[in-house]
């Protein structure tokens, strides 16, 4: 079917992954472009014999050169937009986004078949990121269609993530629709409230992949002594206190995250003097905590990513296994370990063998009792592995 538009012409035998529908065309499998697109411009990609894979936004800087929007014949404009967003929505169901201060991910990019476009719910505030030349594209109509969509007004970008220069886009933060928010929004989470910084915070200014982890480590934390490390916000020392730990000892390297930790507690009504919280590099706390004997009932180690890109792999993975094998030194007997990984370069499997390797090190018996994802509003496509990152484990320690 001949079309109007601007063509990436694979090499032959390169439309395998297209045909898997996996939404990502390398720039190595383009034997040749027809006319002149421009970044974020729809493009059709062929086959070398002509056949339609797919439409698709153009990425003339990055090594992914095209996005796929569909795999169909049919328009890429703002009626599809309108539907993906609208399916993205509806698929995360009444109870998750329907309190008028719930804080769950709307749009997952690739998995809810919007490349590029990621759109988080705070309570009344929606946060967008826009991390790719297709996604910018198309900034005016998402920006115009999310309110009639969620039924939330305010609109706020916070497109400040590094991905951004790999496609040639400057950072870009302010609003899209309706008034600035406040620098502190507050949500909903369980049985908890937290604050939430849009403007300064991580990501889109919460961790919000880790809700359900949160309100499980609370469940778990009833009577224990806890280390909350790589606390950020304080997100699982405010569950654990809630969920009735005897004590929290939260420790993050940021002044600023620990200054949000200490106004989620306040808010929460949670006793200061069952909690401590302390500044500081985790892998040195975790040594000085060792050398004076500290332990602990159960240990959170929920690290930023230490893997950004497979070539980092090695370095991460002795980054997992120290704190590991000290965190698995500080348990107390019949302790739990809940220890995270948000690389997508360290797989499940590479994580877990990580893990053994620590408790080994560590002289101790330990039990996977549970595994631990992102939340169901981060979803996998099953055509793109990819987008599974956040995997967790909580282990017992022999008695
Ligand atoms: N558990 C949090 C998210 C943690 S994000 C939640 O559920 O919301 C990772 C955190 O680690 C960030 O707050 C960052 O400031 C902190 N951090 C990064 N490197 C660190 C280090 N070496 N020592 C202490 N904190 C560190």
């Amino acid at each position: 079917m001949p079309s109007h538009l601007p063509t990436l012409w694979l090499h032959r035998g390169r439309e395998r992954s297209l045909r898997r529908r996996h939404p990502w065309l390398f720039s190595g499998a383009v034997a040749r472009v027809d006319g002149d697109p421009a970044a974020g411009e729809t493009v059709d990609l062929r086959s070398a014999d002509g056949e339609l894979l797919a439409r698709a936004a153009f990425s003339p800087s990055s090594q992914i050169r095209a996005r796929v929007w569909t795999f169909a014949d049919e328009p890429v404009d703002e009626g599809l937009i309108a539907r993906r967003l609208a399916a993205a929505v509806a698929a995360r169901g009444r109870p998750a986004a329907g309190r008028p201060d719930a804080a769950c991910r709307l749009v997952y990019a690739e998995s809810d078949g919007l490349p590029g476009v990621i759109v988080d719910r705070y309570a009344d505030t929606l946060v967008v990121q826009l991390l790719t030349a297709g996604a910018e594209r198309w900034r005016a109509t998402i920006a115009g269609l999310l309110p009639g969509v969620t039924g939330v007004r305010r609109v706020w970008e916070r497109s400040d993530a590094e991905v951004r220069s790999l496609e040639g886009l400057e950072p870009r933060v302010g609003p899209l629709a309706g008034d600035p928010p406040p620098t502190r929004l507050e949500i909903r989470e369980g049985r908890v409230r937290l604050l939430v910084d849009v403007h300064h915070g991580h990501k889109t200014g919460a961790y919000l992949d880790q809700r359900h982890n949160r309100a499980r480590i609370g469940e778990l934390a009833d009577g224990r002594g806890v280390l909350d490390a790589f606390c950020y916000a304080g997100g699982f020392t405010v569950h654990a206190l809630s969920g009735g730990a005897a004590s929290v000892l939260a420790v993050d390297s940021s002044a600023d995250a620990l200054a949000m930790a200490r106004a989620n507690l306040e808010l929460n009504g949670l006793a200061a003097d069952r909690c401590e919280l302390a500044e500081g590099n985790v892998f040195e706390v975790l040594r000085g905590l060792r050398d004076r004997g500290s332990s602990f009932d159960l240990i959170v180690l929920d690290p930023p990513k230490f893997a950004a890109t497979a070539s980092q792999r090695q370095g991460a993975a002795r980054g997992y296994k120290d704190i590991n094998l000290l965190a698995f030194k500080l348990l107390a007997p019949g302790g739990l370990l809940a220890t995270f990984s948000c690389s997508g370069a360290i797989g499940g499997e590479l994580f877990q063998s990580i893990v053994a390797g620590a408790a080994l090190d560590a002289g101790v018996e330990a039990q996977v009792v549970e595994r631990l994802a992102q939340g169901p509003d981060h979803p996998v496509l099953l055509s793109f592995p990819e987008a599974e990152y956040l995997k967790g484990l909580v282990c017992r320690v022999g008695g």
